[in-house]
């Protein structure tokens, strides 16, 4: 078990594993914050209330006999640390740690080098949250991105998004990290009351109607990480 990085949505199963779980050191307090027990609950809430797109109506997605007790006292496991260049040889399957800081501070990629794939986790996307208290600031994420594009790979595997993507649309990150005009971005109503952000695209595209439009890339980002 590799975390990518500390928050909920990604380490919420770590309490299912007696095994070693794996995470960079600057992500682990944050984990254990993100997995605390007010959290949890809050995550079981916010699902029984998911409100579907289209008509916003309010749907319970746990699976039938989810154990709430359990999961809301699932803690975050028996976690690791694990720094850039740490090798997981996995016989025929080599990941290669690679520290991708931004999002947050520890978010980390696996490089599966047989497959020439990177797991990015939420460090690089088209719609790159960066107004958290625990983001880093627009340079360090221009600097992961340049980093990424220094190694030797050819797909890119995000999360919050099933297509897997060719290297190339780390041009379109860029493009979109080096233009940011906060003056002109979109207000988002983030998950943290009192948090203010803007949606940044890059030039050339203008709402989220252009999402699905292909080079999309935007940075959602607070004024603090500017
Ligand atoms: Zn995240």
């Amino acid at each position: 078990m590799v975390n990518s990085h500390g928050h909920l949505d990604h380490a919420c199963g770590n309490y299912q594993f007696s095994e070693e779980i794996y995470i960079h050191p600057d992500d682990i307090k944050l984990c254990r914050g993100s997995n605390a027990r007010d959290n949890r609950l809050r995550s079981i809430e916010h699902a029984k209330h998911t409100a579907d797109y289209a008509t916003g109506e309010e749907h319970n997605i746990l699976p039938e006999g989810f154990d709430e007790a359990a999961y809301a006292a699932g803690g975050c496991g028996n976690l690791v640390p694990v720094t850039e260049g740490h090798v997981f040889d996995l016989g025929g399957i080599t990941l290669r740690v690679a520290e991708l800081p931004g999002h947050t501070k520890g978010s980390i990629g696996l490089l599966y080098e047989e497959e020439r794939m990177l797991y990015a986790g939420d460090a690089l996307n088209g719609f790159l949250w960066l107004f958290l208290p625990e983001s880093l600031d627009l340079a360090t994420y221009t600097a992961t991105i340049k980093k990424a594009q220094g190694i030797d790979f050819d797909w890119l595997v995000m999360s919050h998004n099933p297509v897997i993507a060719e290297k190339a649309v780390l041009d379109d990150f860029l493009d979109c990290a080096t233009h940011v005009d906060y003056e002109h971005g979109i207000p988002y109503e983030g998950p943290i009351p009192g948090i203010s952000a803007r949606i940044c695209m890059r030039p050339g595209y203008r709402g989220m109607e252009d999402m699905a439009k292909p080079g999309f890339a935007s940075i959602v980002i607070s004024e603090e990480h500017l």
